[in-house]
């Protein structure tokens, strides 16, 4: 079985899966995946975090806002219910208390009248309605005494119900009027009625007292979707309104709709109990949520403002990194190049000093056994070839002392030295090696510059072998150079207190490849003039004095070879061990 969170992982890693060497396509491939990583990993959850809090603040809002709203519906739904109550309940006190015969009468029904507009001001007429359908007593700006209401469809209601209250109708001066019906029975089981018809400005005034905002609105609608009173959006009274009508629901109900104009609304609806009317409060969207659009906003503004944030930092971050990674591998490899170029140079000096330690013995036989020869061939008496003999033996002994001569040479690249150390001036050791070869330069006409600082730290090192080195160095140079060329030397206190000594001509300059092989033993490109040790000697003794020796050449420009010795070469030891 596999584990999920392993297989993660590696596919994790396989997306850092990027070529090992030092290519710019590494590097560059490195930081993409690093900064795409970076970036994602943080700037997702704060997306995250951002659309959870935008949904929870959007109806945490919505819930604070409509929770009014209904409630306010809520408390307007009772007034009105409170104010039919109060004047249906009056008219069937009336319709209680008085018998159809004395309503009857003009005078008593009059009396009632004025004592009922006294209390409530809302009434405009009030009629007796005898089981006929006729009416048979009325006080009130019409003349309808005696017409017959038994076909109208109030009348047959208020036989049903026993208490009926109209839709609004316009009425006496074109004023918006319910009638309120009451039906009674007469002692002898005949039934009657009392009407009274009332005005209905004191709905508009339960509307205004709930102090609407100008952008929301609020009206009583019957339950066909006929304004009851003005409504300031969507019609007056007895228009229908222009929407659909909510459902029949006691309990105040909200919707999120859209009304004719297109305006996102809030619809707010709750039917009355004693009544066919629907109270309807309209809240437009965009006024709710203008504190939520405002934030939203700065939410948006914020979110930008941090993943720009997020996104520069990863790059920047990124950047660096990589730029790091990158010196640090250039670095590594340079310093491996370096190590693998000195190991290889210190194997080489290993064998041919060992070769040359090798054939010291036989050389030394050698030369014995010629200058035996030689004394022999001087003892004894003429004999045919005497002389070509003695030549021959000197040849050989020429020889040997030649063979000699480079073993030493190689012996002294790794021979432990006895160093005689001392502290010296390198500018003075410097003037005092071309000294050894002013003559060739007078003669070859080469101009010597220099440019030796004064105030360079004396060092401790060998004054015979620093001789050497510069003197190998300066021969070269004057090899590389043609007549009239120039070889300039140059002091110079260097980095970690070394002294620096460059050693620069105007000569043919090396290739690359010359420049690789420079400081091994017996390398040389002067056929016959050279032997190719001078630089493979160089090398040893500036390394075993602690510096350190640089090559910064161009075929056809020139040359400058750069010493740096430290301030105090460290304990005499050779390479072989
Ligand atoms: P040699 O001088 O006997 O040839 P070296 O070890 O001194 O041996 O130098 C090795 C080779 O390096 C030379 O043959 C030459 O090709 C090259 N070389 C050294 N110094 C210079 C220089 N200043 N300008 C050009 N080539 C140089
Ligand atoms: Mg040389």
């Amino acid at each position: 079985m596999k584990n999920p969170l392993g297989t993660m992982l590696s596919r994790l890693r396989s997306v850092f899966d990027v070529p090992d060497e030092i290519a710019p396509e590494r590097y560059r491939m490195l930081r993409r995946k690093i900064t795409l990583l970076m970036t994602a990993v943080s700037v997702l959850p704060l997306l995250i975090l951002t659309a959870v809090s935008y949904h929870q603040y959007q109806s945490t809002l919505t819930r604070e806002i409509v929770t009014p709203v209904r409630a306010l519906v809520n408390k307007t739904r009772h007034s009105f219910e409170l104010f039919l109550a109060e004047r249906s309940s009056t008219v069937s006190l009336l319709a209680k208390t008085y018998s159809m015969a004395e309503l009857s009468d003009e005078k008593n029904l009059n009396r009632i009248f004025l004592a009922l507009k006294g209390e409530f001001p809302g009434f405009v007429d009030l009629g007796v309605i005898d089981g006929r359908g006729v009416q048979v007593g009325y006080v009130g700006p019409y003349d309808v005494r005696g017409k017959n209401y038994s076909e109208a469809d109030w009348y047959n209601r208020t036989r049903v119900k026993g208490v009926y209250i109209s839709d609004v109708f316009m009425g006496f001066r074109r004023f918006p009027h319910i009638a309120i019906a009451v039906q009674r029975m007469n002692p002898d089981g005949s039934s009657w009625m009392l009407r009274a018809t009332i005005e209905t400005t004191q709905f508009d005034r339960l509307i205004a007292s709930m102090g609407l905002d100008p952008e929301s609105d609020a009206f009583l609608i019957n339950t066909a979707g006929v304004l009851q009173t003005n409504s300031r959006f969507y019609g007056n009274v007895l228009d229908v309104m222009p929407m659909p009508v909510p459902h029949l629901s006691y309990e105040p109900s909200i919707i999120d709709t859209e009304d004719p104009e297109g305006r996102q609304i809030f619809l707010s609806s709750a039917f009355l109990q004693n009544a066919d009317f629907a109270i309807v409060a309209v809240k437009p969207k965009t006024e709710i949520l203008r504190p939520w659009t405002s934030l939203r906003s700065d939410l948006l503004i914020f979110v930008a403002f941090s993943v720009a944030l997020i996104i520069s930092a990863a790059f920047g971050f990124t950047d660096m990194l990589v730029r790091r990674m990158r010196d640090s591998d250039e670095r590594r490899i340079a310093a491996f190049v370096q190590i693998e170029h000195t190991q290889k140079l210190s194997s080489i000096g290993r064998l041919a000093a060992g070769v040359a330690h090798e054939i010291n013995n036989p050389l030394a036989i050698i030369n014995e056994k010629a200058g035996l020869a030689a004394d022999l061939i001087a003892l004894s008496q003429d004999f045919p070839q005497k002389e070509r003999f003695s030549a021959i033996v000197e040849a050989i002994s020429r020889s040997v002392d030649r063979c000699r001569s480079i073993t030493h040479r190689l012996l002294g690249f790794s021979r432990r030295m006895d160093a005689t150390y001392e502290q010296l001036d390198v500018n003075g050791i410097l003037k005092e090696t071309m000294s050894f070869l002013e003559q060739e330069a007078v003669h070859r006409s080469i101009t010597i510059g220099t440019s030796l600082d004064a105030g360079l730290p004396r060092i401790t090192s060998d004054r015979g072998q620093l001789q050497q080195v510069f003197l190998n160095i300066i021969n070269n140079a004057f090899a590389a150079v043609q007549d009239g060329g120039s070889v300039t030397l140059t002091t110079f206190a260097a980095d970690g207190g070394m002294v620096g000594v460059s050693i620069q001509d105007n000569g043919k300059g090396m290739s690359e490849e010359v420049q690789r092989h420079i400081f091994e033993p017996f390398f040389t490109t002067k056929k016959t003039a050279g032997t190719g040790l001078g630089m493979f000697i160089t090398y040893g003794i500036i390394k075993r004095l602690g510096g350190e020796i640089g090559i910064n050449s161009r075929e056809g420009v020139g040359t400058t070879v750069t010493v740096y010795l430290p301030q105090d070469a460290p304990a005499p030891q050779s390479l072989e061990n």
